[in-house]
């Protein structure tokens, strides 16, 4: 059983605090009923009619991707480039990606068609541990880590305490693997990170997202998340 708002808000009527609005104004029927009460609970054998017109229920999916670099993290793009819903076949319901992993970078991707999680999942007050593995060219001074783990200045606002640990080096490439696990999720923030230190950023990789790591999976591969993965992050 869910609550009506949250079903409504599924089946792509409107966002839970408008559904919440149309089922006071008397717009909602459940089982041929007109219901007001926002803690009403339904079940998938339930019908759930707005403005006379039925709703079709999704059932709700909760997927981890593997992207690979050069796709983009939406659903479709102007310029035909792949995105990331290309890789996901055989699920019928309508998901997009929570949040965004630039083209070039690679890792951990989650997508769902359950908009309250995804708010959940990118809500800076959940603080959610993002971890990612940064080729960058040269080296980090005892300095730059201390910026990175304190929190470096980009556009004025400075970055939560972030954990960062060189994973090894290279003096021949002159390159560092480095390991920086951030809780906010910035655009670009992790290339604009080092760059605050001096660093560019070669290749990127998400490989944590929270408890969720990519596990065996391989670029462009994906798996759901069990239920009890889902409550986990919930
Ligand atoms: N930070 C970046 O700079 N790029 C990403 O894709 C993710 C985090």
């Amino acid at each position: 059983m869910e609550r009506l708002q949250k079903v409504m808000a599924h089946a792509g009527v409107a966002s839970r605090r408008k559904c919440e609005e149309i089922i006071q104004a008397g717009r909602v029927k459940v089982n041929g009923e007109v219901v007001r009460e926002l803690g009403t609970k339904v079940s998938r054998e339930d019908t759930i009619e707005v403005d006379g017109v039925p709703i079709y229920k999704e059932e709700p999916r909760y997927i981890l991707l593997y992207k690979p670099r050069n796709v983009i993290s939406a659903v479709s793009d102007d310029k035909e480039r792949p995105v990331v819903t290309d890789y996901v076949q055989g699920i019928p319901e309508r998901i997009y990606p929570i949040g965004r992993l630039d083209f070039d970078t690679t890792g951990l991707l989650m997508m769902t068609n359950d908009g309250d999680f995804a708010n959940l999942m990118m809500h800076p007050r959940y603080k959610i541990n993002k971890t990612y593995i940064a080729k960058i060219d040269g080296f980090l001074a005892e300095a730059d880590m201390q910026n990175l783990r304190r929190g470096v200045m980009l556009d004025k606002q400075r970055t939560a305490p972030a954990k960062v640990r060189v994973l090894s080096t290279n003096d021949r490439k002159q390159m560092s693997v480095v390991e920086l696990t951030i809780r906010e999720g910035w655009n670009h923030q992790v290339k604009r990170m080092f760059e605050a230190v001096g660093r560019t950023v070669v290749s990127l990789k998400r490989e944590r997202f929270s408890f969720l790591d990519l596990g065996n999976l391989q670029p462009g591969q994906w798996r759901e998340l069990t239920a009890f993965e889902v409550d986990k992050l919930r």
